[in-house]
């Protein structure tokens, strides 16, 4: 986990020294491995091993197999693979020893308890925090903020495309591009500066090189930041919302996209009444698949009205909204009549500038009810499927385009081959397809960057110079730039912000 991207001069010392299972618990497994790091990580080895390799600290970064005693009933607990790993070169950057245990609960809890039975008056030993060794990791500079919340999603990640996003954070390519921006910013403002201790006569010069740039540096930002949401919707999963009339044959599809009965499917109209949600990996795309309770005003009934609450909500938070609609209803004209207006029905919170990328395919279900030659399918610029969802027919052309729709709110392409590519991708083309923005604290932090770049560049254009911003407080619009994206990286970081960020880990990570 060395990083490149991450200078090591920066380093906390911590008096503890911690230790925890960090392989999954509650399974048993062929192996367990429990982690220590600290000061007396290695004195700990030392202190559960067998007498005759008490003197004997393992060859650093070499495994080797020992026997592992309880330090005062020198019991012997189990024969394990060692590694110590001494810092700084190691995850936390602090002395590291790992013990590859058999995977059994009754090993893990002796092991881990004869660690704790190491503490002595002069050192302290007792079981990490959630998150604390990577917390370590990030204060001794091992890790910038980004690569801790790529190796968070690589922990949690289900989909290939979240692995590789993942990884994409975690090496350290995002904390590379925020240092160039930043670079560029403290560029600009040490000649600001200058202007400000000796200037006089080069000041307007000496803008006129700057606000080109500080355009281009912001042009950058809002590139990303206009990036339709898909490092979010990578990490969290295309959101498909199948909204329609009751009856319509909505949790039938559902079914058929899960591969497996989530839903109730009834005949009885207002069956589904809350909004079910199923995670899916289509081709290694993570989606939120979500059906919805039938749309219809004539319920009295208090559940189902808020179900149809829930499903106008749902469809507007979706990337794509899947209407459909049963064909013995109507046409299409019908079944566009009950899409719920999906923009008016969220409930303010949504920025509608932000879903105007919301993508619509309607289904017309249940053709095998009908002669299908009668129905239209005048298009409308929407995608328009005839299914029997009942006999399974044109259910795999509808998820073959779900998946391609999929494919391109996560890639931010276009359709056509586009799932071809990802299958064949270099690691190369993937890095280039990675975006920087994961989370809202990004997203927020770099809206704060482009604000103060552009009261920047207000502050010193405009046709009257005596209205001009004074330099100081131009100065200051570069700081509060930098600044912002410093706190992505975790430069300038609050003890509130890494709570919450540390707390996405379990213990022993
Ligand atoms: P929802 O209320 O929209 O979720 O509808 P369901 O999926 O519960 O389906 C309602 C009824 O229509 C059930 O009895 C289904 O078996 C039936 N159904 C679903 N799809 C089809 C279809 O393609 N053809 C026919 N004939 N019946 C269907």
């Amino acid at each position: 986990y060395t990083n490149p991207a991450v200078n090591l001069t920066q380093t906390v010392f911590h008096e503890d020294t911690i230790f925890a299972l960090s392989s999954g618990a509650g399974v048993t497994a062929g192996v367990a491995v429990i982690r220590v790091s600290g000061p007396h990580a290695a004195d700990c080895l030392l202190k559960i091993s067998a007498p005759s390799t008490r003197q004997k600290l393992p060859r650093p970064r070499y495994a080797a197999l020992r026997k592992l005693y309880h330090p005062l009933s020198e019991e012997l607990l189990d024969e394990a693979l060692v590694l110590f790993f001494p810092g700084p070169n190691s995850f936390t950057g602090e002395d590291v020893v790992e013990l590859q245990v058999h995977g059994s609960r009754a090993v893990i809890s002796a092991v881990v308890n004869a660690l704790a039975d190491c503490t002595d008056p002069d050192t302290m030993i007792r079981p990490a925090e959630r998150g604390e060794f990577t917390r370590r990791a990030f204060e001794n500079g091992r890790l910038d903020l980004t690569a801790v919340e790529g190796l968070a999603d690589l922990i949690a990640a289900e989909t290939a495309m979240q692995r590789k996003q993942a990884l994409w954070h975690l090496s350290g390519h995002v904390k590379e591009t925020l240092e160039e921006w930043r670079t560029e910013i403290k560029t600009c403002l040490a000649h600001v500066e200058a202007v400000i201790d000796f200037g006089d006569d080069v000041d307007d010069q000496v803008f006129e090189d700057i606000i080109p740039r500080v355009q281009a540096l912001r042009a950058q930002i809002k590139a990303h930041l206009d990036d339709a949401h898909r490092g979010e919707i990578i990490r969290g999963g295309a959101r498909v919302a199948i909204v329609g009339k009751p009856n319509a044959g909505k949790s039938t599809l559902l079914n058929a996209l899960a591969k497996r009965p989530a839903a109730i499917v009834s005949p009885h109209a207002g069956t589904t009444r809350d909004v079910v949600e199923v995670q899916l990996d289509l081709n290694g795309l993570a989606v939120v698949v979500s059906d919805t309770a039938g749309l219809r005003d004539s319920t009295n009934d208090p559940i189902e009205i808020e179900g149809i609450r829930r499903a106008r909500e749902a469809a507007a938070r979706a990337d794509i909204t899947v209407l459909v609609h049963d064909v013995t209803e109507g046409d299409l004209e019908t079944a566009l009549q009950a899409l719920p207006s999906r923009l008016s029905a969220c409930d303010g919170t949504q920025d509608p500038d932000d879903r105007a990328d919301q993508r619509l395919v309607c289904v017309l279900n249940k053709v095998d009810l009908v002669n299908t030659s009668d129905q239209s399918s005048k298009d409308k610029d929407i995608e328009v499927f005839k299914t029997s969802l009942l006999r399974n027919e044109g259910v795999s052309e509808l998820v073959d385009h779900l998946e391609s729709m999929i494919r391109v709110v996560c890639e931010g392409g276009e359709t056509g081959g586009s799932s071809e590519n990802t299958k064949n991708t270099n690691t190369k083309n993937t890095s280039e397809l990675m975006p920087i923005i994961t989370r809202a604290r990004h997203r927020h932090h770099m809206k704060n960057a482009v604000a103060a770049l552009d009261s920047f560049v207000q502050g010193r254009t405009g046709a009257i110079p005596s209205l001009y911003l004074p330099m100081d407080l131009a100065a200051e619009d570069l700081r509060i730039a930098g600044k912002e994206l410093g706190a992505i990286t975790g430069q300038i970081d609050s003890e509130e912000v890494l709570d919450v960020i540390f707390n996405e880990f379990c213990i022993g990570k």
